[in-house]
């Protein structure tokens, strides 16, 4: 629990990677009830600099979706791409201490030395390049191999989930020592030539440096994120800075189980907001999925705030359904 001397400082931060649907609403509508039901503050941060998808136009479109869903933020939003220096100066300071190793190994170098094949997405690094030190980086870099830079996993910490509870993930099984450099910049990513060669930091380096420098003191975010925790905890001690809280709360999903995508047709906030749905009917939809209202009727985020329970959020994906988009004036 945060004393009265350390205020909650919450935040929103979404990845302009294409239009925010349903699903992101539910989260960031959660996160920004937790904060403010605490008397918090929201902040919010654009991550445009970890994908190759950002498009122009999008950091704008997810300000008019937050708008639209009846949500505010404290200050001006934090844009990763202008953070380059902090990402830099953060990755000399691991260097320096000797934390990381660069790794030349390929995707299907990867894949090709993982011992069994693997269902996620991701597949731990077998640690074909951890024999490397600092500087062997010098002799990459005259041979001109590009390489990323990998943070030496030696643990798997602990923590204690604000709603999913007390959580051990051991990271030789998820992801090995995991890259907080990439080697290239994403192709269509607006950044000059040179900071495209010396590639750009990985989404798990950034989160850390900006969380940090926002004095984030919780961060609610989708459960997916579960296995990237203990990975920012290394890097939070790494850097002997205090970590925030962290609640992680499931998913939305279609009818079919999987996570909210194109094929469960267009539930774009926008589309929705073009239809003529009014925000506070999706709110409305969206509390109830929370158990906070005995039926989806419309009401304001600012009105949910004496309802908030992140207890009585349950602890399985919500299934969006057809019927559920009909009944709130979505005709689709
Ligand atoms: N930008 C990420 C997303 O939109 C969220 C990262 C985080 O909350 O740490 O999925
Ligand atoms: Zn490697």
């Amino acid at each position: 629990m945060k004393s009265m001397a350390s205020p909650v400082v919450g935040r929103l931060a979404p990845s302009p990677t294409g239009a925010q649907h349903v699903g992101n609403a539910r989260t960031y509508l959660i996160a920004w009830l937790s904060a403010r039901a605490q008397g918090g503050m929201v902040k919010l941060r654009i991550e445009d600099i970890d994908s190759p998808r950002v498009k122009p136009g999008a950091a704008a479109a997810v300000l008019d979706d937050l708008r639209w869903l009846g949500l505010d933020w404290d200050g001006e939003p934090v844009v990763q791409t202008t953070r380059w220096p902090y990402y830099q100066a953060a990755l000399e300071e691991l260097k320096k201490r000797d934390l990381v190793y660069p790794c030349t190994c390929t995707r299907s170098d990867i894949a090709a030395a993982a011992s069994a094949p693997h269902a996620g997405e991701e597949i731990p690094y077998p640690g074909t390049c951890a024999q490397r030190c600092v500087a062997d980086a010098s002799a990459l870099h005259a041979a001109g191999t590009p390489w990323a830079w990998r943070f030496r996993v030696r643990e798997s910490p602990r923590f204690t989930d604000r709603f999913a509870g007390p959580c051990h993930i051991d990271l030789k099984h998820i992801s090995g020592d995991f890259v907080v450099w990439k080697k290239f910049a994403p192709s269509g990513n607006a950044l000059p030539p040179a900071v495209v060669e010396q590639g750009t930091p990985a989404y798990q380096l950034a989160v850390v440096i900006d969380d940090a420098a926002m004095g984030v003191t919780e961060v609610l975010r989708g459960d997916d994120l579960i296995p990237s925790t203990p990975r920012q905890l290394l890097l939070y001690r790494a850097f002997g800075l205090t970590p925030p809280e962290f609640a992680h709360i499931p998913l939305v999903v279609g009818p079919d189980g999987r996570r909210l995508a194109k094929r469960h047709g267009d539930t774009r906030l926008a589309a929705l907001r073009a239809a003529g749905v009014k925000p506070e009917r999706l709110i409305g939809l969206l509390a109830w999925s929370c158990g906070w209202l005995a039926k989806p009727e419309p009401i304001s985020a600012r009105e949910l705030l004496p309802l908030f329970r992140l207890a009585s959020i349950p602890p399985r994906p919500f299934v969006l359904t057809q019927e559920l988009l009909h009944a709130i004036g979505y005709p689709h």
